[in-house]
């Protein structure tokens, strides 16, 4: 059978409901009916969103696809700045629970037509009433359509209780909005071929109703001091990863401080070693290739090319780059910028990790900041007033490995690494 329209109608009503998303952006958004959370699963990349909830009386159709909803591995390497939880319950719209109140948009998708005519009054009472939420989009059949679906008689689906005109819908939905304080605009998806539209009107017909006085007037939700009442039950729950959480940003700029200072004490031990004529660093370029950038360039440019091996976000803009200077171990955001050498550790100064980096830049603010956040966590070694960060030169150690294993009969087996003064070494070298 060829398909009557293209994009199938289901996707334009999901479409629909995306459309409204992105021109309204609400923050808490609840699917009724969210039958195999097909929606949800769509709507979970609309990051605008920050509570995602899905109900149906069916646990077993959430349950089939639920775990597509779970964050992929993506979402735990590169978090982003913004919050997303999703939760599925089991219930019935037909009954209150206090978890759904106060959200900006509930979606009803070909959901009221399953529904005997004395519970859409009671969920008439739930969504309008008791859950008040900013704005609702339903959708639901249009009978006056059917006559011109090839082969159907009697209701579209078994499971239909009833299929309304839109006579029957606009009612419907007038007297919600008398009752509950609410507007509501008529469209829908699925147009009637031309010549019939005006007669027919659309596949799916869909209301979309605001609440008057918008956001202000839903906050003061009647009954509010009602005791609350939990009839649902949560079948799953699931935060995504947020650099808002600070155990989160911690290990990401943790991350990112240790391979950009590994790059750094590379870049630096070339240039003094004079290794090439580059003495240079590999750097990722925008197009995801690799040039080679000298370090003396990079300077100049103020380490603009350099992306971390996060995704560079863009989030957050450089103080010193605003003019704002932030005060650094007593100075400006330059610091001291010079990697120098402690005994056999190369020191990496925050101030020069922090003007190179742009990404450390964005995920800690400032200088300052990022000492904080390094201060205490043990993957990270700084120097003893914290302004750098010490870096093991491991060619210097396995130099020295070498020399050690000919010195071994000495007696000489003691060599602690970074706790050693460049004094210290020159003493113990002399001793040898
Ligand atoms: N909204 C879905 C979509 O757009 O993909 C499709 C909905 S499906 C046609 C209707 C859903 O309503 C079914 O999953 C059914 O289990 C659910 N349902 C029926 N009566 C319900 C009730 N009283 N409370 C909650 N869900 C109900």
């Amino acid at each position: 059978m060829v398909p009557l329209f293209s994009p199938p109608l289901h996707r334009q009503r999901h479409q629909f409901v995306i459309d409204f998303i992105k021109r309204n952006k609400p923050k808490k958004v609840v699917d009724l009916g969210c039958n195999e959370c097909t929606l949800l699963r769509r709507l979970k990349f609309h990051r605008e969103i920050e509570l995602l909830v899905g109900v149906d009386i069916n646990s077993a159709a959430i349950t089939k696809n639920m775990y597509e909803l779970a964050p992929i591995s993506t979402d735990y390497l590169m978090p982003s700045y913004d919050q997303l939880s999703i939760e599925l319950y089991q219930g019935s719209v037909t009954q209150e629970d206090a978890r759904l109140r106060g959200f900006d948009l509930v979606t009803s998708i070909e959901l009221i037509e399953h529904l005997h005519l004395a519970d859409v009054e009671r969920f008439s009472q739930v969504l309008f009433g008791y859950m008040a939420p900013v704005s609702v989009i339903v959708s639901t059949p249009n009978s006056e359509f059917n006559p011109l679906l090839p082969g159907l008689t009697g209701f579209r689906h078994r499971d239909h209780k009833f299929e309304w005109t839109r006579a029957e819908f606009q009612s419907w939905a007038l007297q919600v909005c008398l009752e509950h304080g609410y507007e509501v605009q008529f469209t829908g998806v699925g147009p009637a071929p031309p010549g019939q539209r005006e007669r027919v009107g659309f596949c799916s017909q869909i209301g979309v109703f605001h609440r008057l006085g918008g956001r202000d007037a839903a906050r003061l939700l009647p009954g509010d001091n009602a005791h609350e009442i939990f009839s649902y039950t949560l079948l799953y729950s699931i935060a995504y990863p947020s650099l808002r959480d600070n155990n989160i940003l911690q290990r990401v700029l943790v991350s990112e401080v240790l391979y950009w200072a590994e790059q750094l004490k590379r870049g630096w031990l070339e240039e003094k070693t004079g290794e090439g004529e580059e003495a240079s660093a590999l750097c990722q370029t925008q197009g995801g290739g690799e040039e080679r950038l000298s370090f003396l360039e990079e300077k100049q440019t103020g380490g603009e090319a350099l992306k971390g091996p996060m995704e560079q976000r863009g989030r957050g803009t450089s103080e010193c780059e605003e003019g704002e200077r932030e005060e650094a171990f007593g100075t400006d955001c330059g610091g001291q910028q010079e990697s120098y050498r402690q005994g056999r550790c190369v020191c990496v100064p925050l101030a020069k990790l922090w003007s190179c980096c742009p990404r450390v830049q964005a995920l800690s603010g400032s200088v300052s900041h990022l000492s904080r956040f390094l201060l205490d966590d043990p993957l990270v070694r700084l120097t003893q007033d914290g302004s750098a960060v010490l870096v093991d030169d491991q060619e210097q150690d396995q130099e020295e490995e070498e020399e050690y294993d000919d010195l071994e009969d000495t007696g000489c087996t003691e060599a602690s690494q970074c706790s050693l003064s460049a004094v210290q070494q020159e003493d113990w070298e002399a001793d040898l």
